[in-house]
């Protein structure tokens, strides 16, 4: 079995009256992220992630933030998009694992959800689909609610 492994990084600016949207769901708080897309952290390190696996570049390679194509777009479409890029290469996902990091809101109750979008919209069972959550502590931008990051390893395997 031929595997490879990547991994991608993303961080969002945190402000007030913008949505909070990680993994695909919608979460209610004061703060939500702030982008060119809908701004969503951890689908944005997923794509990375699988997009490095491949040695296909980054997420700012094939949907530029200079693009109109791509302001406020759903980033499912984006990790959809991704997915198909994997495939032409002859390769699928083996699991994904995750963590978000935020200081506030606790996001925890939420993962089963997201790990039920996303598995849906990448086409594999949920359960090689992990997602942790943490914060830091109350330590520098993310411990001060000004900012949201997310790191994401996934193993891909070449088709038979
Ligand atoms: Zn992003």
């Amino acid at each position: 079995m031929h595997y490879r492994i990547g991994f991608g990084y993303d961080v969002h600016q945190l402000r007030e009256n913008e949505k909070l949207i990680i993994g695909g769901i919608q979460i209610m708080y004061k703060k939500g992220t702030v982008g060119h897309s809908d701004g969503d952290v951890l689908i944005h390190a997923i794509c990375d992630a699988i997009l490095g696996a491949a040695n296909l570049r980054d997420i700012g390679f094939h949907f530029p933030d200079t693009s109109n194509d791509y302001k406020g777009i759903d980033s499912k479409i984006l990790l959809k998009k991704t997915i198909e890029l994997l495939n032409n290469k002859a390769y699928s996902i083996s699991n994904i694992d995750s963590t978000i990091c935020l200081q506030k809101p606790k996001i925890s109750k939420f993962i089963p959800e997201m790990q039920k979008v996303l598995a849906s919209v990448i086409g594999i069972d949920k359960d090689y689909i992990s997602i942790k959550a943490t914060t830091t502590e109350k330590m520098g931008f993310i411990g001060k609610g000004d900012g949201i990051s997310a790191h994401a390893v996934v193993l891909i395997e070449k088709n038979k």
